[in-house]
């Protein structure tokens, strides 16, 4: 199994990964707040988060992931409580509208999406454990997380601690803390709210602690790799180790990856400025979802992502690049010529993807890798087909696209010129290459029969065949 290189939040370095279980990776992914329809800021996270599943399985990893869906928090209940609705179903379009963007973008589906109102008893759980060793402490109706108890809190993120004791605002209903910087665990119910019953009287959970509960029920009390966006690993993340490490102690998880923000025309998306746009907002402005996809992922993770309209155009062009070597590809017909530039090619794009993925998912290398493949396929059609080369180029075109996901199956055929497939009744162009192919096949097997009966056809509409020495071409008459 090669290795791959991560980068390590915990400690800011590069390490070579090692997952516990050998040839399995347990992965854990902060799911979004389902409040209203995620933006594309969210999204350039979760497709990260999906090359990361996506190049472990390259590699030969198992990979189990669970991502949560935080579907009760404050924003949720004052929306839910404005619109005049139950939490549940204040969530559920939204919650719906989640899973439609995920697979629109070809995020894969994962193993787990523990929603945080199924998990209550296990968060319970724990604030009870945390209580017994010490961690934490009741206050009014709420219990508190002790950040004095926990000898290396901060560690993940370097946080200076008196910086976050100065800065620190006590909300009006966390007056009871004994020191500013400490979290809530549990908080004590109030009027029109939803709550749970606890040993400490009804209320619902903080948000930290709902990671906490959820990734050790199904990853364990150890796993692998833990991710979000950067605006988690403070305090978010930082409180998850200091919750889960305190109850345990064990290690939460041994690597944190984290993917820098996206951010619009150089600005942060925010409502007020107008640019915080869901994948609906692009694709009304005729943005294939592949073209998002290759967009967001063209960029490192750990650097900020500007999403401008005229780089989503330069992504459509670099996918058609890829879909005109593929179209060139399935109507070149394949010749007794060498085959060993295709080869080399071939071997070359397949070390430089995988040493790229390797390096810390350096997405722009890998897709610099795709693009001189596609220059080298391109040469080599110059120069005639050899036989075998289509299955080896698509072949290795493909097992690149299980991590970019960003191939389109049909693509080549239907985009290949404004003279595709617009008499009534046609041919697509796909179509007439399966029919070219049939007939040069049967052709080859000297049965002239059915070789006639298939220029007819294509006759018919509209579509001449030349018999080259080079193989049969063909063109619209
Ligand atoms: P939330 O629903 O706010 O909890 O966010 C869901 C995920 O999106 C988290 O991993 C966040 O860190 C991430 N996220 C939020 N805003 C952005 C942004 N502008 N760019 C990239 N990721 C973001
Ligand atoms: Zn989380």
């Amino acid at each position: 199994m090669a290795p791959i290189k991560l980068y390590n939040s915990l400690g800011r370095r590069l390490e070579a990964f090692e997952p516990l279980d050998p040839g399995h990776v347990r992965l854990y992914t902060c799911g979004p707040t389902v409040y209203d329809r995620v933006h594309i800021g969210n999204l350039r996270t979760f497709v990260f988060e999906d090359v990361l599943r996506r190049a472990l399985r390259y590699f030969g990893y198992r990979v189990t992931q669970a991502m949560n869906l935080t579907d009760v928090e404050d924003k949720i209940i004052a929306a839910a409580l404005q619109a005049g609705v139950g939490i549940g179903r204040f969530t559920a379009p939204h919650v719906a509208s989640f899973f439609e963007d995920l697979s629109t973008l070809r995020i894969e589906p994962v193993e787990h999406y523990p929603r945080a109102t199924s998990h209550i008893d296990e968060m319970i759980a724990m604030v009870e454990q945390l209580l017994e060793a010490g961690y934490a402490y009741r206050a009014d109706d709420s219990v508190f997380f002790r950040i004095a108890a926990d000898a290396d809190y901060g560690k993940l993120s370097g946080i200076d601690l008196e910086q976050v004791r100065r800065g620190a605002r006590v909300r009006s209903d966390e007056y009871g803390k004994e020191d500013a910087r400490d979290f809530v665990l549990w908080k004590g119910a109030k009027e029109g709210e939803p709550e749970w019953a606890s040993p400490w009287g009804p209320g619902r959970p903080g948000w930290h602690i709902e990671c906490s509960a959820m990734s050790q029920k199904y990853l364990g009390r150890t796993f692998d790799i833990h991710c979000g966006g950067v605006d988690n690993l403070f305090p978010h993340h930082e409180n998850e180790i200091a919750q889960s490490e305190s109850a345990n102690g064990s290690p939460l998880a041994r690597y944190w990856l984290h993917a820098e923000h996206l951010t619009v025309d150089g600005e942060k998306m925010s409502k007020s400025l107008g640019n915080c746009y869901t994948l609906g907002d692009l694709q009304a402005r005729g943005l294939s979802a592949r073209s998002i996809r290759y967009l967001l992922i063209s960029v490192h993770y750990r650097q900020q992502l500007d999403f401008r309209f005229a780089r989503a155009a330069e992504a459509e062009r670099a996918l058609k690049r890829i879909d005109d070597m593929r179209f060139r590809l399935v109507h070149e017909p394949e010749q007794a010529v060498d085959a060993t530039p295709v080869e080399a090619a071939v071997t070359e794009f397949e070390a430089e993807f995988g040493a790229a993925l390797a390096d810390d998912l350096n997405m722009s290398a890998a897709l610099g890798a795709v693009f001189r493949f596609v220059h080298d396929v391109n040469g080599v059609i110059d120069g005639g087909l050899p036989v075998g080369a289509r299955h080896r180029v698509e072949g290795a075109l493909q097992r690149a696209d299980q991590v970019l996901a960003v191939l389109d199956s049909g693509a080549w055929a239907e985009d290949a010129g404004p003279e595709s497939g617009d008499a009534a009744g046609a041919l697509s162009d796909a179509d007439v290459g399966r029919l070219v192919e049939a007939r040069s096949e049967a052709r080859a097997a000297r049965d002239f029969g059915a070789a006639d009966r298939i220029r007819d056809e294509l006759a018919a509409a509209g579509v001449v065949v030349e018999d080259t020495p080079a193989g049969s071409r063909w063109k619209r008459s």
